[in-house]
């Protein structure tokens, strides 16, 4: 039996930038608690003062939260972000993504996929055949929403990335996140690097490889980042967006958490 639960989101921004995100599914006894804590964040990322930050909850009906896994974390080691890259792509490639496709979707992240070259709010959704960008709204893009871990698969992924020394906020959400658009119908891979000017790493993420890590998906002090979710050739869009928008997920259950390990060349 699931006590009453809620999913409670924090959206904090400045003359109509996005400047940080963030959000949990908890009890109604832990809301006071997690909307201080979402608040402190707004107002001590660092990058740039939030004129507005607004925190938003919903009562979620226990009956339509789905239950899920972590997809297992590897990381792999680049000596810099052109060999994270064309690890990436690597990856990607053999994850069913089309070369032209991955490519693309790599040189939009890497310039900026937002109109004029900006950051996007969201992901691009692109088809992983034809690498058709199939995201409503170029700016915005998809925001994944609604989840988040048990408090136990929560202890038990600190303990597991601590011992990596991986414990960090970026790698606990990125993997959550993931393991959403992993489940998602229709989706072939995950590509994301941050918008974090001093946060190098970035990640490929597909059914068959887990999440796979690279220290440098970008050169230090970037700010351009994102993420893109390749899709099954030819899908609709549509439902694939509401659920990843609409639909809560309640991981209870962690992945395996592995070492470095150097980067595998193809022959
Ligand atoms: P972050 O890893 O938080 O630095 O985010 C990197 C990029 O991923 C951002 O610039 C957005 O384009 C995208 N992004 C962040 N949060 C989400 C989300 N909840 N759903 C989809 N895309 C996101």
């Amino acid at each position: 039996m699931i006590d009453s639960l809620y999913s409670i989101r924090m959206h904090a921004g400045s003359d109509g930038i996005h400047l940080s995100g963030a959000e949990r599914i908890v009890a109604e006894t832990d809301l006071e608690r997690t909307a201080a804590c979402l608040l402190r964040r707004a107002m001590t990322h660092g990058r740039g003062r939030a004129e507005r930050v607004q925190i938003t909850v919903d009562a979620l009906d226990p009956e339509t939260i789905g239950r899920g896994r972590l997809p297992d974390l590897r990381t792999v080691a680049v000596a810099d972000y052109r060999q994270g890259r064309a690890a990436a792509l690597d990856l990607l490639i053999e994850a069913g993504v089309a070369a032209a496709a991955a490519r693309s979707a790599m040189e939009a992240l890497a310039s900026g996929a937002a109109p004029g070259g900006g950051v996007m709010r969201g992901a691009m959704l692109v088809d992983a055949g034809s690498g058709e960008r199939l995201e409503p709204d170029r700016a915005r893009g998809v925001r994944v929403s609604r989840m988040d871990l048990t408090a136990a698969a929560g202890q038990e992924l600190r303990g597991r990335l601590q011992k990596a020394g991986l414990d960090n906020p970026h790698v606990r959400e990125a993997l959550v996140l993931a393991a959403k658009v992993l489940g998602a119908p229709g989706v072939v891979a995950e590509l994301c690097w941050s918008d974090d000017p001093d946060y190098t790493a970035g990640y490929v993420c597909s059914a068959g490889q887990g999440y796979v890590r690279f220290p440098h998906l970008k050169p230090q002090g970037d700010p351009l980042g994102g993420r893109a979710f390749f899709l099954r050739p030819g899908l609709d869009p549509k439902a694939l967006i509401d659920y990843l928008e609409g639909s809560a997920l309640l991981v209870d259950e962690v992945g395996a958490v592995h070492g470095e390990t150097n980067r595998e060349v193809r022959a």
